[in-house]
């Protein structure tokens, strides 16, 4: 899953400047020197983790003047809940009559288009289907 990150960095006085260059570093969508208690800020996106990891690192390791890093991964937005099926609906299982050709619902006693009527599995097995 897709990770934001927002990184605080402390750097050596007068350097917070340098990190600019980090907007380079794919992944690092913003690079701001910032007033405060930090010195600069950043907003990393990655795939994952461990690409999350990676531009740190590359971050990092290009700015020795970096003293402290803090990484605040952001919370996903909750994903919206998928909508459920309807309770009424349910599956259908159709079958085709042989005088129509109209479909009907498995289990239906007649055409609902010509009324002819089915017969039913116990009417087969009990004999009942010669007419
Ligand atoms: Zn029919």
């Amino acid at each position: 899953m897709a990770v934001i990150a927002y990184v605080l960095l402390r750097t050596k006085p007068g350097t917070s400047h340098q990190i600019i260059a980090s907007r380079k570093i794919p992944g690092v969508q913003m690079a701001s020197s910032v007033f405060g208690r930090y010195d600069a800020v950043l907003v990393i996106s990655a795939k994952d983790m461990d690409e999350l990891s990676k531009t740190m690192y590359d971050v990092i390791e290009k700015h020795p003047n970096v003293e402290h890093s803090e990484c605040l991964i952001s919370i996903p937005y909750p994903p919206e809940e998928k909508p459920k099926a309807p309770a009424e609906t349910y599956s259908v299982i159709s079958f085709a009559c042989p005088s129509c050709n109209g479909l009907n619902r498995q289990g239906a006693a007649y055409c609902r288009l010509c009324g002819y009527a089915f017969e039913t599995a116990e009417d087969f097995l009990e004999g009942k289907h010669e007419r």
